[in-house]
């Protein structure tokens, strides 16, 4: 009887860690791509990296004048446009007279 219940319990425990297993590839598979499912707790991690590299990476804006696409920081406003340079906004409102 007691080896019935042993072989009964290693089915049982067997069965539970296939289980969990199978869990965990499913969030591993569905990952953040599809992000539909019960979001995992290390899912907030995730994001906040996202967050960060995003923070990191800067805004490119197209010059209006010669159309060039450059880093948000080095912008050139005039006229309420964007300029890839000092050279290329006197251009354009030059241009516009
Ligand atoms: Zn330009």
């Amino acid at each position: 009887m007691t080896r019935l219940l042993f072989w009964i319990a290693l089915v049982i425990l067997v069965v539970a860690a296939i289980r969990s297993k199978l869990r965990a590839a499913m969030t591993r598979a569905q990952g953040p791509a599809t992000g539909t499912g019960p979001a995992p707790a290390s899912a907030g991690g995730d994001t906040k990296a996202w967050s960060r590299v995003e923070d990191q990476s800067e805004t490119m804006l197209c010059c209006a004048h010669c159309g060039i696409y450059f880093p948000a920081s080095e912008a050139v406003r005039a006229d309420g446009r964007d300029y890839c340079g000092t050279a290329h906004a006197r251009e354009a409102h030059q241009q516009a007279r």
